[in-house]
Parts: C-alpha cells; structure tokens; sequence
C-alpha cells in the first residue's frame, strides 16, 4: 500500500488524512500540538475551532449550508462530527467545541491506516504530501513553502478589503471606466463633496471604536487600511485610493469630488473588491460606512475586510484547482494555506487534498468537483482569481454559475429571480451535480456515507 504524508491535523489536514485513508493509502499525519503550539490553539486536540463554535449557516439559503450537503454526502468527518456535537444555534451549524474536537481526533488516531507523529515538520517532504499547516504554520515550515512557491506568493499577513457581490451594485450611480484612457476595467463610485465628508465622518466614527491590535504591525504603505489613511488627514483617501483624477462622471462629465474602485475578483464577474479598502474596522461598522457609498447603498458584502495574522499563499498563482502546486504536483495544499477563509471551506480542501493525494499515490488523476457544486466553484476560484491582492475567500453565492435568465415564452421577457427564489435551485442544482460526481468520477458511495464513526 502506498503512503502519503499529511502537516497539521487541523480542520484541513484531519479530514484529508481520513478521506486519503478511506481511498485505501497509509497517511503519515504531523501534528506539532502539543509539543509546540500555536498563538491561537489552546489543546492538542485535531480540529480545534480557535475562535467562534459555528461551522456557518444551514440549509438551502446558504452557501455554507449548500458545502456541509456536499461534504455530508461523502462522509466528510468534520460535518460528520459537527452533526454529532451539534448545539442548538437558530439556523447555524454550531458545535460543543471539546466534544466536537474530541470525535474527530478519535476517527483519525483510530483509523488502521493513518500513524500520527507528535513533531513539527521542518521542511516540506518527499513524496506525495498534503500541506495543511494553516494560518499559524510554524515559521522553518512557512520558509520551505516559500523556497517552493517563490517568496512574494507566501502572505503572512491578512489585509483585505470587502468584497462585494456584482448584483448588489446600483449601476444607475456607478459606471464601468479606467482612468483616463485605460481600459473600463473597473467600477466606479462618485461622490460629492457632501457625500465624502459624511462618508468620511462615519469612517473616523467607526475606527474610534474598533480595537487596534493590527496597529502593532508594519504596513506596506500599498495594504494601509483605509482607517489609517484616514487618520492623517480629512482629503488624504481623497488624494490616495479615492482619487478622482482621470474620471469622467458620464453624468456630469467631469471627475467627480472622490472615487471609491471596484476591482473584478472572479472571471464570471460576480465578485468585486474595494480598491485601497483594506480595513480592519467591526463588521457591522464597516457594512454602515460601505453602505454610504454612492452606488453602494444596497451592497452586499459577501467578504468582509480583516487585518490578522495569517499564513497563506497566492493561490491563482501556485495552485491547480485540484490543490495541487503548479511547480511540484506532488505537493497538495489545503485550508487557509491554501487561500480558503473559514472552518468549513478548511474541511473541504481537505477532503479533496486527500482524496487526490490518495488517487495520485494509487496512479490515477487527480479531480475537480463539477462547476455547479460550492467546492467545485471554491477550487477554480482559487485557482483562477485575480492574482493582484489575491486574499483568501469563503464561499459565497457567487462562486457558482448564475441560473440562466429565464423567457416567457409568450411575451419574451426575461424575469429575474429573487435571491429567495433562486437559491435553493441552485442548491439541488448543485447537490445532484456533487453526488453524480462523486459517484462516477470519484467511485464514491455517496448513497452510504462512511460517518458515523
Ligand atoms: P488549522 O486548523 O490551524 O490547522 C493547522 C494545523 O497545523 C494546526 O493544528 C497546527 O498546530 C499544525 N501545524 C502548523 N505548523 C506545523 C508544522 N510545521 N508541523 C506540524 N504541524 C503544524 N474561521 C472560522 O470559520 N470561524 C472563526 O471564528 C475563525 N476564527 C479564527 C481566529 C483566528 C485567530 C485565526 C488565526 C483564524 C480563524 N479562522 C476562523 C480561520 C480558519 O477557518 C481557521 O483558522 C481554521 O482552523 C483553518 O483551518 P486549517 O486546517 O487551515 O488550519
């Protein structure tokens, strides 16, 4: 039997060594807890959940509800687990963290394939291997991930902007241009001078009541939150991400007093960034200031800004969508490492990681999930997103196709679905598309689910 090797039992490496161990291959499984610990984890224990006990929302509204359906229906151990632990949460999927980390370190020590191994892993192995290290990955490993990768892709930091979803944009106001002459490759949002001083006022409000940790930290002058720039002065953002110049308003035809970018994040055009954004304001305060946005008023915010710590590569630029690194396909990586925010996008790079590793040791190819599935739009996401300011992503409605526009066919007008509507089509859309997947690509028995352990 062949072996794989598996760094960091955390949510992406413990679901990626069981899934590598159902598929039939020994995993060799580091985990440096207890021995050394991490800023963040308190335990020795696989899987600890170092912040909040939710794995997302559930059910057919949700996009985290639409992944832990795909998982389950593979016998995922971490929603397997998280079903087991469950509390009860309204409509989220939130867990009693020691009973919950307790199950699936049980399913992965007892597991006849997989040896766990007490110690840090210094450099990146021989061999197939699935690095899943996380956002606190060890630093001798973090500086082996980026003699392979290439330093400029290993990020150590989080600094992001919110990312909003296209169809919440209110094309009335903004418009599509580049600066001057360029080309109309990003959103615009106008402001007059009354607009930017109420805008501006909201931000100094907000980051008067945001605690400072991030301050503690040297910022490139490029990845300056937007609160810091405000802090020097009322027409700094004015002169610096929020310039105006080269602008035409085609409502007024001339530059308008500020302007708040958008920058596509995705090929299908569903997923928009703040330029020059990154902030690490409370989330309710940044959705407050973002909302005074002229054209922006309805945003949905389907990221939202953070400033942390956090270890993590520039995915479109290393990875496949089958997790695999571009410069040694033999390597997969997996969880934030890999470019994914969130327990449960962690789990799901996991579970694929693992399952491709296994494939590749036993001479087979590598898969991605179909399109239609959140997994399957997560990893091409990862693997195609717009590399400049590339931060990690959770899943959202927007990693999937849209549903095509539906006629009547009577008068020939199009109608458009409401969110409410649209959602839980697009849910057994695809639910069906994973399971098929799995089923015959995968040569998984999705009908009998491997969990309970
Ligand atoms: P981890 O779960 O951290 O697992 C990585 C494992 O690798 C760890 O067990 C670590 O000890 C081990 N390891 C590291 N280096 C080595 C090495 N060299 N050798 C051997 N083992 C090693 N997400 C949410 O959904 N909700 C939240 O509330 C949330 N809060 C967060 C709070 C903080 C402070 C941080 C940093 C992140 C938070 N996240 C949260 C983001 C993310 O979802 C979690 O960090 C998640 O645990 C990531 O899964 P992972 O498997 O990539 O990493």
């Amino acid at each position: 039997i062949p072996t794989i090797t598996v760094i960091g039992a955390g949510l992406a490496g413990s679901e990626a060594a069981l899934a590598a161990a159902r598929a039939g291959v020994r995993v060799r499984l580091y985990e440096m807890r207890p021995v050394k610990m991490t800023p963040a984890h308190r335990s020795g224990n696989f899987a600890e959940l170092v912040c909040s006990n939710s794995l997302g929302g559930e059910g057919e509204q949700q996009s985290k509800g639409l992944l832990q359906a795909e998982l389950r229906s593979v016998g995922g151990l971490i929603v397997g687990a998280a079903d087991a632990s469950k509390l009860p949460a309204g409509n989220a999927l939130a867990v009693e963290r020691d009973e919950f980390s307790e199950r699936v370190t049980r399913a992965v020590r007892d597991h006849p394939l997989i040896e766990v191994r007490g110690e840090e892993v210094t450099a990146v192995p021989e061999g197939i291997a699935v690095i899943a290290s996380g956002p606190l990955t060890s630093d001798a490993l973090a500086a082996d991930v980026a003699r392979l990768t290439g330093s400029e892709r290993l990020s150590f930091y989080d600094a992001a902007a919110p990312v909003i979803a296209a169809d919440s944009i209110d094309f009335d106001v903004a418009w599509r241009a580049g600066r001057y002459e360029q080309s109309a490759d990003y959103v615009n949002c106008p402001f007059t001078k009354d607009e930017y001083l109420a805008f501006f006022a909201a931000l100094e409000q907000a980051r008067a009541h945001t605690p400072h940790d991030w301050e503690h930290l040297e910022f490139f002058e490029g990845c300056m939150p937007i609160e810091e720039i405000a802090r020097r002065g009322v027409d700094t953002p004015r002169f610096g991400p929020m310039s105006p110049k080269g602008l035409d308003d085609p409502r007024t035809g001339r530059w308008p007093y500020a302007v708040a970018q958008l920058r596509q994040e995705d090929r299908a055009g569903q997923l928009w960034s703040l330029v020059g954004f990154q902030t690490g304001l409370k989330w309710g305060d940044q959705k407050a200031v973002v909302q005074l946005i002229p054209g922006l008023q309805n945003a949905e915010i389907v990221r939202y800004g953070v400033m942390h710590r956090n270890t993590y590569l520039n995915a479109p630029e290393v990875l496949d969508a089958t997790l695999q690194l571009r410069a040694d396909p033999t390597k997969l990586v997996a969880g934030v490492l890999a470019g994914t925010e969130g327990y449960l996008e962690s789990a799901a790079t996991g579970w694929l990681a693992g399952t491709n590793a296994a494939r590749l040791a036993l001479g087979q190819p590598a898969l991605v999930p179909p399109a239609e599935s959140m997994l399957g739009g997560l990893v091409r996401y990862l693997a195609t997103a717009n590399p400049k300011g590339f931060q990690p992503m959770n899943v959202n409605w927007a990693l999937v196709p849209e549903l095509p526009a539906e006629v009547n066919p009577r008068t020939g007008k199009v109608r458009k679905l409401g969110k409410r509507e649209k959602r839980p089509i697009m849910y057994r859309r695809a639910l069906d598309a994973f399971t098929a997947w799995a089923h015959d690509d995968a040569g998984l028995d999705v009908a009998r689910p491997v969990w309970p352990a």
